[in-house]
């Protein structure tokens, strides 16, 4: 049976690109070998990153003069330490809109000042905190540009002359935004990139070498650019697999094309959430995310009723986070309309039968 997978991460990717990272799996470029066996220094794993990382850039049409691509380990979770350690000398500016953003703000916490310049905790994070102002005197400001838990999106970004940082772990190559506003993005790859294990970072090297304190090597941005993302034996399989679906991604037109129907696919699942009084979408209206769509049922009674409707029609992982309960539809790049268009049916369907 087909499985429609709306998974918040690690997550859908296309299924040419599973097809392909499998075969490399057992023959990497008609080389007799393995991708899992050979070197990472080896010249077709060197030309795979090097692809890789001209690749995210040009997609999001950032100057590669000026800005620097890697693929590190740790997650976006550790962005959240590398970004204070590299770039926070006395304070830093944070945007507080959910759980990731909160880790972010404990982790910078530990180098220096940190300003909250605002919250939507009063409200569980079901909205983005606007006209809120951006101190002077900053290293940087750090924001969440999509909160995968709660269902929120930045739909547009402050302007300050502090370096602009951005966690994009759920929505980069998503949308169509002048990407050339931030300094430094960071997305672990496992929810619109590619596998877990590899973490896409890309600094504009200007903001570099401004703090005080010693970095060890492995967590100092300089290192990893000096060594061409190869500080370190890299994620050889994830940052391939990756490279597959930045291509895939280019042939289908670029990021603004995905953005169209990423676009439509959001509408089409919100109108058939405000339309149908079985379901009460979380987030505020203004502030919906187009990548994850969370919502609860009106009456909760009937949620034995939808999982079993929603799990015969193949869909897979409509649950909300263990934090919130309630049910998110994850629709990244990968996922089909047609996936989406199934999930408004199973709605109707549940709709007929109360
Ligand atoms: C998933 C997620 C993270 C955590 O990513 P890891 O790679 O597991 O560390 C951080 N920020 C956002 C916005 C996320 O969606």
């Amino acid at each position: 049976m087909k499985k429609h997978n709306f998974s918040a991460g690690p997550c859908i990717l296309p299924a040419e690109v599973f097809q392909q990272a499998s075969e490399a799996v057992l023959d990497f470029n008609n080389s007799g070998l393995s991708i899992l066996e050979i070197s990472h220094r080896s010249k077709d794993f060197v030309a795979v990153i090097e692809e890789a990382r001209n690749l995210a850039l040009e997609l999001l049409q950032l100057d590669n003069n000026k800005y620097t691509a890697l693929f590190l380990h740790g997650g976006a979770s550790m962005q959240f330490l590398m970004t204070p350690h590299n770039l926070l000398e006395k304070k830093a500016a944070y945007l507080n809109t959910g759980t990731w953003a909160s880790k972010a703000i404990k982790e910078a916490k530990l180098f220096g000042e940190v300003i909250e310049v605002a919250s939507s905790e009063d409200k569980n994070f079901n909205y983005i905190p606007k006209n809120f102002e951006i101190p002077t005197g900053i290293d940087y400001f750090h924001c969440t540009s999509n909160n995968t838990i709660y269902g929120t999106q930045l739909k547009s970004f402050p302007k300050s002359n502090a370096p602009l940082v951005c966690d994009m772990s759920s929505d980069i190559f998503s949308r169509d935004i002048d990407y050339s506003q931030f300094d430094l993005i960071y997305a672990g790859a496992q929810k619109n990139i590619g596998p877990a294990g590899t973490t896409l970072v890309i600094i504009n090297k200007a903001i570099l070498g401004k703090v005080s304190r010693k970095i060890p090597s492995i967590l100092d941005y300089k290192s990893h650019i000096e060594k061409e993302s190869m500080f370190n034996t890299p994620s050889v399989f994830a940052i391939y697999t990756s490279l597959l679906n930045l291509r895939w991604l280019k042939k289908q037109g670029g990021v603004s094309a995905l953005a169209k129907i990423n676009k439509h696919k959001a509408e089409l699942l919100y109108a058939e959430l405000d339309r149908n009084p079985l379901f009460t979408p979380y987030a505020n209206k203004e502030d919906r995310s187009l990548m994850n769509i969370t919502f609860n049922l009106a009456n909760p009674e009937l949620s034995h009723t939808f999982d079993a409707l929603w799990q015969q029609a193949g869909i897979n992982a409509l649950n909300g986070h263990r934090s919130l309960g309630g049910y998110r539809a994850s629709i990244y790049n990968a996922l089909t309309v047609e996936s989406v268009q199934l999930l408004t049916e199973v709605m109707q369907e549940l709709e007929n039968k109360a």
